[in-house]
């Protein structure tokens, strides 16, 4: 892989790397990552080409970083498979329904917030729990276990 720092920037000057064959530092998660997910080669290139065009905040001076929540979706034996950020660092696995049945989904936490969820089959929990997770949202285990509370009502701090 072509190693990069957080604007996708490669060790060549002007050269910048994006996709299947770029690691990148993500702050979000604390670690290094490698993505082999259409999302990721569609979403790098926007950071790289604003970085060289030097559209950052504060124009050319400041580079954005990209620190993408890393999604994926595919189609496995009939079921439509869907998959956001990164469990690498989690504590603690939620299921939500049984996966004997057709549709149900896992939520990763760590330190009580959501990391990354997996959604067969219900793309609404997916849908939630990307947000939830960009917004570094904190969930109560109880009810984000229960499938019958929708993802976005079981955020710890919901009224
Ligand atoms: C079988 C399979 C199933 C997949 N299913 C899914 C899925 O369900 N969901 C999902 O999100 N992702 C899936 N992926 C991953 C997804 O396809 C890749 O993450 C994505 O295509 C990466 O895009 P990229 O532009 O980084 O690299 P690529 O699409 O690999 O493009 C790299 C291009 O560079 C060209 N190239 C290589 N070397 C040179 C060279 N020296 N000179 C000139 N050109 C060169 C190659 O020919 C290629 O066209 C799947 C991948 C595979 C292989």
């Amino acid at each position: 892989s072509v190693t990069t720092d957080a604007a996708l920037r490669t060790s060549l000057p002007d050269v910048y790397a994006v996709g299947d064959c770029a690691s990148f530092p993500s702050a979000r998660y604390g670690t290094r990552l490698l993505v082999h997910h259409w999302d990721n080669a569609v979403q790098g290139p926007r950071t790289a080409a604003a970085n060289i065009i030097g559209a950052g905040a504060d124009g050319a001076s400041q580079l954005l970083a990209y620190d993408p929540v890393p999604y994926f979706w595919s189609e496995q034996f009939d079921r439509f498979v869907q998959y956001a950020g990164h469990h690498g660092g989690a504590d603690t696995l939620l299921w939500r329904g049984d996966p004997a049945d057709p549709a149900w989904s896992v939520c990763w936490l760590r330190d009580g917030a959501l990391v990354a969820v997996l959604a067969v089959g219900r793309p609404r929990d997916l849908a939630q729990g990307r947000k939830l997770i960009e917004a570094g949202a904190r969930l109560d285990p109880v009810r984000a276990a229960d499938p019958a509370v929708p993802l976005k009502s079981a955020r710890a701090d919901a009224p």
